[in-house]
């Protein structure tokens, strides 16, 4: 399979879907690159489902079967999972336009992740033409960088059936998968006092904001290195004028943990924070939104195995990991194995200096072709 013939027409489809803007929170916008991405699928010779929703944009399922029936150790489809959405904003493009230099390719979604879902496509090509020797399903969803709320169970529902997941997401600057990632969890804090008038009536106040502050340092110590554990107290706000006593007081916390069961240790930790200052009171909501993806036995093994496999490309891959997480968390905490960060090689995503390596496109893929054809 000629890949590097390929890079072209992977430029050019990479650069219509980048300049159909798709930002998770515009259900037009998302469904309009549903409808491409459905168009390019049936091109590509796949069974495509519009999945329609209301919360979100549509998502699309993509199923690719073998011309002949495959052999039973390779009935179950290997899961591709890719996202439409992207965190810019309709617009961003007029500042930040589609753009090649010196072998990198720049714009919104390049790397996070219309690049990946561009491997996917070019890889799917390639092996429908007669070399596809078992099921491959790929779910294209609307709200990953907003939490995948609407799509999580059609991501829980297709892994559960799949041999193996793999994620679209970018992979590493040196080009090393995404082997663990870290939980996310979500949490609001707020705290209830009294309000009174600051000069006339200072003593019957309940300051919220002073009981926040005792409760914010508090917070920021459950963070453990060691364990991977930390949580940020990202935003806080109270109050509405300086001569009041304020009544409320809010704070918001990012949680990220690594190891199975620091979510409940930290979560149980929260709920329990008591009142410093008397007759206030602490409410504690939120949670884990994407549990661990922790580099296990299972985990590792899958690793070799594709290791091996890139290694007959005369590629040398890496295992890396990130502090952020995606869709992959949700695959792995069902026990199904699962290697994100396929997507090309690159850097600055969620920025305006977001790139990809333009070989990357090609060589990811030719690994992708290689693993859909010789997992086992
Ligand atoms: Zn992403």
């Amino acid at each position: 399979m000629d890949f590097d013939a390929r890079l072209p027409e992977m430029t050019a489809l990479l650069r219509e879907l980048v300049e159909i803007e798709s930002p998770s929170h515009d259900k037009p916008a998302v469904d309009r690159m549903a409808a491409r991405i459905a168009e390019e699928c049936r091109q590509r010779g796949a069974q495509v489902e519009i999945v329609p929703e209301t919360d979100a944009g549509n998502q699309v399922i993509a199923r690719w079967r073998p011309a002949s029936p495959p052999d039973p150790q390779r009935a179950r489809p290997i899961l591709l999972l890719s996202h439409m959405d992207t965190v810019f904003p309709l617009g961003t493009l007029a500042k930040m336009p589609f753009l090649e230099r010196e072998g990198k390719i720049y714009g919104p979604g390049v790397s996070d992740m219309k690049g990946g879902i561009v491997v996917a496509l070019t890889a799917l090509a390639a092996l429908n033409a007669g070399r596809l020797t078992r099921p491959v399903t790929a779910l294209f969803t609307p709200d990953e960088e907003i939490g995948s709320r609407v799509s999580r169970p059609l991501i829980e529902d297709l892994a559960r059936q799949a041999a193996l997941a793999l994620v679209l997401e970018p992979g590493l600057p040196d080009g090393a998968l995404k082997t663990w990632r870290k939980g996310v969890g979500e949490f609001t804090v707020r705290v209830r006092g009294r309000a009174a008038h600051a000069g006339g009536d200072h003593e019957k106040g309940r300051n919220a904001i002073e009981e926040l502050a005792h409760q914010v340092i508090a917070i920021q110590r459950l963070t453990d290195y060691r364990r991977g554990t930390t949580l940020n107290v990202g935003l806080i706000r109270g109050g509405t004028a300086s001569n009041v006593v304020p009544d409320e007081a809010v704070a918001e916390i990012d949680l990220r943990v690594m190891q199975p069961g620091e979510a409940e240790r930290i979560a149980a930790a929260l709920h329990a924070l008591r009142p410093v200052l008397d007759g206030v009171q602490i409410e504690v909501t939120g949670g884990l939104n994407r549990p661990p993806m922790p580099f296990d036995d299972r985990m590792k093994a899958a690793f070799e195995k594709v290791k091996a496999i890139a290694a007959g490309l005369s590629l040398e891959l890496k295992a890396g990991g990130t502090g952020g997480g995606s869709d992959a968390n949700f695959v792995a905490a069902l026990g199904i194995p699962v290697l994100d960060g396929l997507g090309p090689a690159g850097e600055g995503y969620h920025s305006e200096r977001e790139y990809i390596f333009a070989d990357s496109l090609v060589e990811r893929a030719r690994l992708l072709a290689a693993i859909l054809e010789a997992w086992e």
